[in-house]
């Protein structure tokens, strides 16, 4: 049969989700073990959305137990820099485990736990926190958000918080697509293949507040009111994408997971409910797909880096570049470098990223990875104070 996806509308994140939940089939739970994975591995309020709204979670919860669920957890893997518990605090999380009585798992403070990918053409195998081993029901909640590398990001990207941290980062430091030899980007490649092995049974989309423009974590809040329940993500996020004014074709990572045979990204072949939702379409204003902004001022130096550390850039030079006036050389540039195959770049360049940490006695190296932009001007206004000091610069 066709997959099913619920949409609902309305103003309460919690009632929108129990709305949504409501008359979806599910599969006895009693016995199942059920772990929740929003999209919260970064510090953020609720609302904004960077992260999933916890009421949208708080229904899930709700609605799974009335069903009969049993064990229910929520787990998360944090990007470099951020500290969990900090994280679960922010976003509203460790509130809702408190009064829901549910555990919270940082999933990489447990052991790897290697999965094989059997059709792997650019992964054969993908380690991630052994803490899944202890689930058999996974619900991926991610919030609607555009994504600069991967167009959008929702159940099928939200999955890719299950991978250790480290795995994360190999992720997007894979081959480039000329080395493998496919129109799509390597990272494209790469999710659609981790989702062969970690597909969620269960998809809730919170699409209360989204994202628009420089998701996922720069862009600006999208008010929609809608909540998606699927069984299968791949139709889920399709659905979500259109929602988002966006073709689900044109989103490498879902084309591909349906050439895997992973589920339909056909609307024709999705069953809607209302069947008339494509009238809550409301366009987000797409990613930025080029990375082109032109400072006369300001030389980068990118070898090797991943799309984490561009984007970090991209902030950067957007938002802060007042805090690095300091640091401009004798030619009056600033000089920037990040990425791992850095081999030369003046005395006194802005070294960003542990990948360029190799270099760091060449200039001003800022830790992180990825690093966050206001870390990297509070690090440098730090150290202008001590350069100033020491009389170096
Ligand atoms: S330091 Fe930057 S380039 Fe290196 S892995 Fe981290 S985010 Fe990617």
């Amino acid at each position: 049969m066709n997959p099913l996806v619920i949409i609902s509308k309305g103003k309460d994140p919690y009632d929108t989700t129990r709305r949504a939940l409501k008359g979806f089939p599910l599969p006895d739970l009693q016995k199942r073990r059920i772990l929740i994975k929003p999209n919260a591995g970064r510090s953020a309020s609720p609302g904004q959305g960077v992260t999933t709204h916890p009421r949208v979670v708080e229904a899930a919860i709700d609605h799974l137990r009335e069903e009969g669920g049993r064990e229910i957890a929520i787990g998360e893997g944090f990007i470099f820099g951020v500290e969990g518990q900090e994280a679960f605090l922010s976003t509203g999380f460790k509130e809702i485990s408190d009064r829901k009585k549910v555990r919270l798992y940082d999933l990489d403070r447990f052991d790897p736990a290697e999965r094989r990918i059997p059709d792997g053409k650019l992964l054969r195998k993908v380690k991630i926190s052994s803490a899944l081993n202890g689930f058999d029901f996974i619900v991926s909640v991610p919030v609607m958000k555009t994504h600069m590398h991967t167009r959008v990001s929702l159940s099928i990207k939200n999955m890719k918080g299950l991978l250790l941290r480290g795995e994360k980062a190999r992720l997007h430091h894979l081959r480039s697509d000329r080395e493998i030899g496919q129109e799509h980007k390597a990272l494209d490649l790469a999710i659609s293949e981790m989702a062969t092995i970690l597909m969620p049974h269960l998809v809730i989309i919170d699409g209360t507040v989204g994202m628009e423009g420089m998701g996922p974590a720069y862009g600006k809040p999208k008010e929609m009111g809608v909540v998606l329940v699927g069984d299968n993500g791949v139709s889920a996020d399709a659905v979500a994408s259109r929602l988002m004014g966006f073709a689900p074709e044109t989103i490498p990572h879902l084309l591909l997971s349906a050439r895997r045979g992973l589920g339909e990204i056909g609307l024709e072949k999705i069953r809607g409910k209302p069947e008339d939702y494509l009238k809550w379409e409301d366009p987000f204003e797409p990613p930025p797909s080029t990375f082109s902004i032109s400072f006369p001022d300001i030389m980068v130096y990118d070898e090797g880096s991943c799309s984490a550390c561009l984007s970090t850039l991209l902030v950067l030079l957007r938002d802060y570049t007042s805090g690095m006036t300091g640091y401009r050389l004798a030619d009056k540039k600033i000089h920037i470098a990040i990425g791992k195959g850095l081999k030369n770049c003046p005395e006194g360049t802005i070294l960003i990223g542990n990948c360029t940490s190799r270099m760091k006695r060449r200039g001003v190296f800022v830790q992180g990875c990825p690093p966050v932009p206001s870390h990297i001007t509070k690090t440098l206004s730090q150290k202008r104070g001590i350069l100033g000091r020491k009389g170096q610069r």
